[in-house]
């Protein structure tokens, strides 16, 4: 199905980017992943090492670095069919003490990043694109500490249906996937009781994220619009009142 579709996937160098860059890798599309980190992005493409999945150095909370992504996947692909905005950085500090720094900085690489990676991308998208961005389910339920976190994701939600209204005059559908908790790095060392307290009965992994994404993406679902699926296992649906 995405065999003749560019992807664009951000923060794709580790972590659910990397999970999402499979899938779509999987499923035949050409590959661009756009991380900031240069030594994890190298290896990722080393990985695949074939002309349809290329890294390219990006920091999406710099402006200048995504036009050069976008001009770069242009000269070597000649279209983009896909972004996924899923780079992102979880920073929890103390309340009182947060810096302005700190607050800008999640900001930027979050919030700011999606704004300017779909602007330069929506320039070019054809008709039929398709955009996704990824939230959190901090953006609906909050631990103390997180503000500036919760707020980067919940803006996000935000910002998917205002692109979604903007965008649709070219045909671009935005939508945004709310994941609950990821576990990227030792899935096997979890504790029963880390699985057990999911209405689903597991912790999620990036291949949930990653199928989320090719579900958004498919133009047989293009009735989907401007929305949030969030993919939690039950989380934000579950009661935690104590007995
Ligand atoms: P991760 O830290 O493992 O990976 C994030 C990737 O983004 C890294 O490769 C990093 O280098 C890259 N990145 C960070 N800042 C960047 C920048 N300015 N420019 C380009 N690349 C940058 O994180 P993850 O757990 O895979 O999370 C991916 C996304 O999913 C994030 O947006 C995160 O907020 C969201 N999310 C994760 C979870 C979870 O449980 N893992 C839950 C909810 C939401």
């Amino acid at each position: 199905m995405y065999s003749d579709k560019t992807v664009i996937i951000t923060g794709g160098a580790r972590g659910i980017g990397a999970g999402i860059a499979h899938a779509f890798y999987e499923a035949g599309a050409k590959v661009v992943i756009a991380d900031y980190h240069a030594e994890n992005g190298k290896q990722a493409e080393k990985k695949y090492d074939c002309e349809r999945v290329s890294f390219f150095e990006t920091d999406v909370s710099n402006e200048q670095s995504v036009i050069a992504l976008v001009t770069y996947v242009m000269e070597k692909f000649g279209r983009v069919d896909i972004l996924i905005n899923n780079a992102g950085i979880s920073s929890f500090s103390n309340f009182y003490e947060m810096t302005v720094e700190e607050w800008d900085r999640v900001l930027n690489t979050n919030l700011k990043g999606v704004f300017l990676c779909s602007r330069e991308v929506a320039k070019v998208m054809e008709e039929g694109g398709a955009i996704v961005n990824i939230s959190s389910t901090r953006a609906f339920m909050s631990e103390p500490n997180s503000e500036a976190y919760a707020a980067s994701k919940g803006g996000i939600i935000a910002l998917t249906h205002a692109l979604a209204a903007t965008l649709s005059e070219k045909k671009v559908r935005v939508n945004c996937i709310s994941p609950g908790w990821i576990e990227t790095n030792n899935y096997e060392e979890l504790r029963e009781s880390d699985h057990l307290q999911h209405f689903s009965k597991r912790v999620g992994k990036s291949s949930d994220i990653a199928r989320g994404c090719l579900y958004l993406c498919d133009p047989n679902n293009d009735f989907i619009n401007g929305t949030n699926i969030t993919i939690d296992g039950g989380m934000t649906k579950k009661m935690i009142y104590e007995e």
